[in-house]
């Protein structure tokens, strides 16, 4: 790549339909997790850009004609940007994957889900009854209940899956008729800031989608507590959700929090009695744990297997773990890119100190990889992990990792895995792999995770709603429930035939 010198900045702050440089002037490199290399040179905003967003976001909701588009006008405008997704698909799968260090397969997949995440909800509005209504137990009474946006929304996204999760926020937000500024995280913005010109492209009204491409402390902080902000939609880590909601308490503003997981994979023996089923369940805890080097909220991160198959399930899991070819995303035949940030390798590389301190045993992984072509040392690369012997006091098991590291514990009856799969303060994911039904569901109901895969990890419908349980979560994203959040319910009772109450007889 290119000396950052003779990369030009991109005015990458997107407010009241102008693409603008920071007002301050500051730029941001952002850097390929593959070599730490700058790629790009970004706006870097703060609180000044942020108030020139949300104003255009408030003019465009209060005096705009989108929040009273009809529903068909807005289902089909949220159609032509899944086609605008869909033509470049290959342009942004590799965008996603530079920024993100994935590789460039999980990228288009990405792409994929974004261009899903439109579609649906453009059909599940023009699909949707005007109001309904309400048998008030008088024919002189007409009482119907209507959906109407929430307003300006504000939006901010972590780096994991940096425009799957724009998408989950900007599609219900624009089909239920609001306006919205959304902050993309610092270090991975360049997909999300490909959308909004596909958003004007497609003929959003201007005003409606606006971008503010700064940090977390500056532009989120101000997008939290905007006294103009009518909803704050954020999906990141706990410390930083907190601060927002608390933030966002003292002008009473809608919050949705989408946060971390601590997610238990639990495998009964009987789903390994035959080899195919072995082979299944080691494979998809591999996938589980190590997709995206593991930094998945829904991650499995943590293996609750049953003591009789544990040895010979953790051999070939380790086994196989330690062949997972690691490489740049962007190059043919790897399997799983590098970590996001030097941050993030060394946050996981404290986490395996902190349990080898604590007396797991270390199966395969815990370093970083040699050298190689693929993997430039200035990579963020590290090795996929296995620890074995962990328990529920262990730092490693209790918090969220974020990095290709799985813990395996182990259990003897059905009681003791659901107890060990519930003992977290998060509840995003967790899913159950058993050859007897009556045990898949019983289990099932028992967990207390917003998401219970059954013999599965980690496939989402966007018809399904995702979100958490305990310190996952408020709120929910995708399904119905992922549209209610961004309307207000009005209810409208209209007296056909006014008559005097009399309450007072003066
Ligand atoms: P993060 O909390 O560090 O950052 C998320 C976003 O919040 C970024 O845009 C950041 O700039 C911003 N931010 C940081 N401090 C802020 C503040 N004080 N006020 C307002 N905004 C602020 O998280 P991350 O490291 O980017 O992402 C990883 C986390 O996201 C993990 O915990 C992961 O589990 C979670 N996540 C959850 C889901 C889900 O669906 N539940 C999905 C993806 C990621």
């Amino acid at each position: 790549m290119a000396d950052s010198t003779e990369l030009r900045a991109r005015d990458t702050i997107h407010a009241g339909g102008e693409w603008r440089a920071a007002v301050s002037g500051h730029t941001r490199e952002i850097l390929d997790p593959a070599d730490a290399l700058p790629f790009a040179v970004i706006a870097e905003g703060d609180e000044q850009d942020t108030d020139l967003a949300v104003a255009a976001a408030r003019r465009a909701f209060d005096t705009g004609e989108w929040p009273h588009t009809p529903v068909a006008e807005r289902a089909a405008l949220l159609r032509r940007v899944a086609d605008l997704l869909v033509r470049d698909r290959e342009t942004l799968g590799l965008l996603e994957s530079r920024d993100a260090g994935k590789t460039v397969e999980e990228g288009r997949v990405d792409i994929d889900c974004v261009a899903d995440a439109f579609r649906y909800f453009a059909d599940l509005v023009a699909g949707e009854a005007p109001g309904r209504v309400v048998d008030a137990g008088s024919p002189d009474i007409h009482s119907v209940v209507v959906h109407e946006p929430v307003g300006v929304c504000s939006m901010i996204t972590p780096w994991n899956y940096p425009l799957l999760q724009a998408s989950w926020k900007i599609a219900p937000a624009l089909a239920a008729g609001n306006t919205f500024v959304i902050k993309p995280s610092e270090i991975t913005p360049m997909t999300t800031v490909a959308l909004i010109d596909l958003l004007v492209e497609a003929g959003l009204p201007t005003g409606v989608a606006n971008i503010v491409t700064g940090p977390g402390h500056t532009v989120g902080a101000r997008l939290a507590e905007h006294p103009d902000v009518d909803l704050v939609s954020f999906t990141g880590g706990l410390i930083s959700g907190t601060k927002v909601a608390q933030a966002a308490a003292v002008t009473v503003k809608k919050v949705a929090l989408e946060l971390g997981g601590k997610n238990p994979n639990v495998v009964f023996a009987d789903a390994c009695g035959t080899e195919e089923g072995f082979d299944t369940a080691v494979d998809q805890a591999l996938n589980a744990a190590f997709i995206h080097s593991g930094q998945v909220c829904s991650a499995g991160g943590r293996l609750i297997v049953e003591e009789s198959v544990r040895e010979r399930f953790v051999a070939e899991l380790a086994r196989r773990a330690a062949r997972i070819r690691l490489g740049r995303g962007t190059e043919d035949g790897v399997e799983c890119g590098p970590l996001v940030s030097e941050q993030q390798r060394a946050k996981t590389e404290d986490y395996v100190a902190s349990a080898l301190a604590e007396g797991a045993e270390l199966r395969c992984g815990g370093k970083r990889p040699e050298p190689s072509p693929q993997r430039p040392e200035s990579g963020y690369f590290y090795e996929p992990t296995v620890l074995d012997h962990c328990h529920r006091e262990m730092k490693v098991v209790r918090e969220e990792v974020f990095g290709p590291v799985l813990t395996v514990e182990t259990f003897r009856t059905e009681d003791e895995a659901v107890a060990l799969a519930n003992d977290t303060e998060y509840g995003l994911a967790g899913a159950v792999w058993t050859a007897d039904a009556g045990r898949a569901r019983r289990v099932a109901g028992r967990l207390r995770h917003g998401t219970v895969w059954i013999n599965d990890f980690h496939p989402y419908l966007p018809q399904a709603e995702w979100g958490g349980f305990g310190k996952s979560g408020v709120g929910r994203e995708l399904g119905p429930a992922g549209l209610a959040e961004y309307r207000e319910s009005k209810h409208v009772y209209q007296n056909l035939a006014p008559k005097p109450v009399r309450w007072f007889t003066g």
